[in-house]
């Protein structure tokens, strides 16, 4: 047993990942469904190669790794991930440990966490594609805090860092918690791209700008506020070339945009645990309407084309509403994350959260800093309360609001950008309009209802009384 760690499933990611590994000094055995595979993956590793153990068999696989053993799990989400933990059992002992570092649904996490299995178990999330996997992805871990901290060197020397130097990679909580933060990460990511999208589709319809010009302003945006990884790439994506056609990239790729399922789960769990996310909600929608291409084009035959020019619009107002929506998406789930926190049992640490977004993943962005900073002082507080973030929303909902209703007036969609702001005026509404539910239900239903003068007459004088 020479190997200090075990990988099974060297895909994209599981590759990445196990050449990280070896890279940061660890010993590590691999195994792969097909073995051909594994063994091209020795091949391919370079000056790697010596720290990489490549194995027919499971059994060979166990055998290599110095025991108590630890295993890293990267297949596909669902039934693979159960195949692979019942062809484990047979090899390995209670004190051996099962990572399974892929896109769990955190309910199977909990699922498997509460099985008994005979060895120990982790929900690992891993955020930031091939390219993190290989050269520093933010880590979610879940499932008992001691089995983190054995595995936590090499996950903490693989991991992406900080600009303060903290690694991203910390333990979240038990049993699902770390593959739940990812979910809401992935939600998060969803919502982000979707506001990006909405924006640029101003740029384009409303001000009529060239994808070069649209290049242009991404990346001037990305020196300042909204400095992060999303507005970064696409900057680069307005300015890349069609190789076939010469032209821009953006204007030869189908409008109908993918997921895996990770964006609708967040939106899902938001229902069970009934805390409003309306920017992802509004995000996962807009993917769902983008595969409608045909619906949408025989809307547009009938009710004429929608977007029209925007006039009196800057890109210092654009820049503006996107960092106020960006500051609500997060507030949002950051809400849901506290919320979950509660209903499952978890005390997550809020800032160690954002914390661990500040590099490595997807969504990671300079507001992340102050963002941990914010959920440190007063993890509880919605972070549009904190002093600093409120007043950058002070400062930027006019230009939202703005945006939105040239939006409305001009027939441009921007499902997430108005979903936040419609949140935002909700969350600073202190007498909203639900009394007016409130009486429909009693009027209907006799369901009663509370007064404002705390008098106990909870019916009102409709119907038999
Ligand atoms: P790939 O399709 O690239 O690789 C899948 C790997 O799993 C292959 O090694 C494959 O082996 C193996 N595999 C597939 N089915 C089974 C099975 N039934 N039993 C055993 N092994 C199996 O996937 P990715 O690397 O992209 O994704 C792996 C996991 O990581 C997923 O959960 C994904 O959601 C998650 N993830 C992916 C990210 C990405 O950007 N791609 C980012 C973050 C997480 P074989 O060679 O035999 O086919």
């Amino acid at each position: 047993a020479e190997a200090h760690i075990g990988l099974i499933g060297l895909g994209t990611m599981g590759s990445a990942l196990a050449l990280n590994i070896a890279e940061k000094g660890f010993p590590i055995a691999v195994w792969n469904r097909t073995t051909e595979v594994t063994h091209r993956f020795r091949a391919e590793a370079d000056e790697l190669a010596d720290r990489i153990l490549p194995c027919d068999t499971l059994a060979a696989l166990v055998a290599a790794i110095a025991p108590p053993r630890a295993i890293i799990l990267m297949v596909p989400a669902g039934q693979a991930v159960d195949d692979q933990i019942a062809a484990l059992a047979p090899f390995l002992g209670p004190d051996d440990l099962v990572i399974d570092a892929g896109n769990a649904n955190f309910h199977d996490t909990n699922r498997r966490d509460a099985a008994g299995l005979p060895f120990r178990f982790l929900g690992m999330g891993v955020s930031g594609g091939e390219e993190g996997a290989r050269h520093g992805p933010a880590i979610m871990g879940g499932g008992a805090r001691a089995d983190w901290d054995r595995v936590a060197p090499v996950l903490t020397a693989i991991a992406a860092k900080a600009e303060d130097g903290t690694p991203c990679a910390d333990w979240m909580g038990e049993a699902g918690a770390g593959h739940f933060v990812k979910a809401v990460h992935n939600g998060i990511e969803y919502a982000d791209m979707q506001m990006i999208a909405e924006v640029y589709g101003i740029l384009r319809d409303g001000l009529g700008m060239p994808a070069e010009d649209i290049a242009g302003v991404f990346r001037g945006w990305n020196e300042g506020v909204l400095k992060s990884y999303l507005i970064e790439i696409s900057g680069e994506v307005a300015a890349a070339v069609d190789p076939v056609s010469g032209g821009p990239m953006l204007d030869v790729i189908l409008d109908s945009a993918g997921q895996k399922g990770t964006g609708r789960w967040t939106a899902v769990e938001a229902q069970h645990l009934g805390t409003p996310i309306p920017v992802i909600e509004a995000a996962v929608m807009a993917r769902n309407a983008s595969a409608r291409r045909a619906e949408r084009a025989a809307g547009e035959a009938r009710f004429g084309p929608g977007p029209r020019r925007v006039e009196g619009m800057t890109t210092e107002t654009l820049e503006q509403a996107l960092i106020a929506g960006k500051i609500l998406c997060y507030a949002q789930g950051f809400g849901m994350i506290a919320a979950a926190s509660t209903a499952f049992g978890w005390s997550l640490d809020m800032a160690a959260i954002a914390r661990v977004w500040r590099a490595g993943c997807i969504i990671r962005s300079a507001m992340l800093n102050d963002m941990a900073a914010a959920l440190a002082e007063d993890p509880a507080r919605n972070l549009i309360l904190a002093p600093g973030f409120a007043a950058m929303l002070e400062e930027t909902v006019p230009a939202l609001r703005q945006v939105v209703a040239a939006g409305a007036l001009n027939g441009l969609a921007l499902p997430a950008l108005s979903a936040g702001l419609a949140w935002f005026d909700t969350m600073r509404t202190a007498r909203g309009t639900a009394n007016m539910i409130q009486a429909q239900r009693d009027f209907f239903g006799a369901h009663g209802f509370q007064r404002v003068d705390g008098l106990d007459r909870p019916h009102g004088p409709w119907g038999k009384a």
